[in-house]
């Protein structure tokens, strides 16, 4: 008889992470727009960073990230002790969800709230409990009455992938209020750069007002840096001496690092994209209503399409991949009969707009 080790029983609760497709089989120039990494890919600067770290690659990183921590705390007046970076901001999330759930504890999010904080609770052996929405945004109510003795965590990314949808700062605020104090509040604000509503707030002065809220962010999106993967938590110090126990000594390496420094340091970059991001979605948020297509155009660089059914999505996906275009079936998040598809480039949108306009035409 044989026998081989076996992990625990959690591990398989879970389905893995499916990321947004980048090839389809005999297309050469592939348009991906599956996974919002912004639209104009890495800055000059970041790229300039990434190619000089070669040189020093044989040298271990710096442990303590200082000189990153250094950066974003002058880049968003915050105090670089109080900064933990991370392999992606998944990593902090991930993290965070171990540390202060425990098996048979339970999860708060909403109903289409990023998959990873579900992926990463069923891991640790915590319940997931998902609260209703209101027109596919988190519902503050929902939450709050979802909170039972054995509630440890909630999150919420705000705004959030894939619906594009967010709370203002008075209902996160109003959220945080009517959470007990010993639930921690997980902010994740990926897409803050993205946003441009006044009464947004990404979280960083509810992180400072009590000892259980967290905010992370991402190089990954407006950045254009997810092929690096770096991300980072601003949180009270007790909470950033916990993860700091937790990851691993070098989990950010130095190449990713020194393109974050150079990342922040570029002039116009964050200004000049989401500009660019604001005009591309409205437009062809235009563009697919006037086809008939239904749509939440949100606060990110994605706008979310509602063809009606799931099979409208799936032939509207097949005719942009007959295009050469990826964008993101997100039937996975319970939306069958959406498609998620990320602001690129001008050129890129018009492909969007051309290839859906072919799909309408032979749907009629
Ligand atoms: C993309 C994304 C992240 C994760 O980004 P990293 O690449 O791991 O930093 C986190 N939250 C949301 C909502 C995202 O869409």
């Amino acid at each position: 008889m044989s026998a081989s080790p076996r992990p625990r029983a959690a591990i398989f609760s879970i389905a893995p992470y499916v990321g947004g497709e980048s090839k389809i089989a005999g297309v050469n120039r592939v348009i991906k727009l599956s996974s919002n990494e912004g639209a104009f890919g890495a800055s000059p600067g970041a790229r300039a960073a990434l190619a000089e770290a070669a040189a020093h690659i044989h040298v271990y990183p710096d442990g303590g990230a200082v000189l990153l921590r250094q950066a974003i705390g002058r880049a968003f007046g915050l105090n670089p002790a109080q900064i933990v970076c991370g392999n992606g901001s998944d990593e902090l999330l991930i993290l965070l969800i171990q540390a202060y759930g425990e098996p048979g504890s339970e999860l708060i999010m909403s109903a289409h709230g990023f998959s990873i904080y579900e992926i990463a609770a069923k891991l640790a052996g915590i319940k997931v409990r998902k609260a209703a929405e209101r027109d596919l945004c988190a519902d503050v109510d929902a939450m709050l009455a979802l909170v039972s003795p054995d509630t440890r965590i909630l999150c919420l990314a705000n705004p959030n992938n894939p619906t594009g949808t967010l709370l203002p700062a008075g209902e996160v605020r109003r959220l945080r209020a009517g959470l007990p104090a010993d639930v921690l509040l997980v902010l994740d604000a990926a897409y803050a750069e993205y946003v441009t509503r006044a009464d947004y707030d990404p979280g960083a002065a509810l992180v400072d007002e009590g000892e259980n809220t967290v905010m992370t962010r991402t190089f990954s999106k407006i950045y254009g840096l997810g092929g690096a993967r770096l991300g980072w938590a601003y949180a009270p110090p007790a909470i950033i001496d916990v993860l700091n126990r937790l990851r691993g000594p070098f989990n950010v390496n130095a190449a990713a690092a020194a393109a974050g420094i150079a990342a922040l340091a570029e002039p116009g970059w964050v200004e000049r994209l989401r500009a660019h991001n604001s005009r591309a979605k409205a437009k062809l948020a235009g563009q697919l209503r006037a086809l008939g297509v239904r749509v939440h155009d949100g606060e990110c660089n994605f706008l979310l399409a509602d063809f009606g059914t799931e099979a409208q999505a799936q032939a509207a996906d097949e005719a942009l991949r007959a295009r050469g275009i990826i964008v993101r079936p997100v039937k996975s998040y319970g939306l069958p009969a959406c498609l998620r598809i990320t602001i690129g480039t001008d050129e890129e949108c018009d492909m969007v707009a051309d290839g859906l306009a072919a799909f309408a035409a032979q749907n009629v």
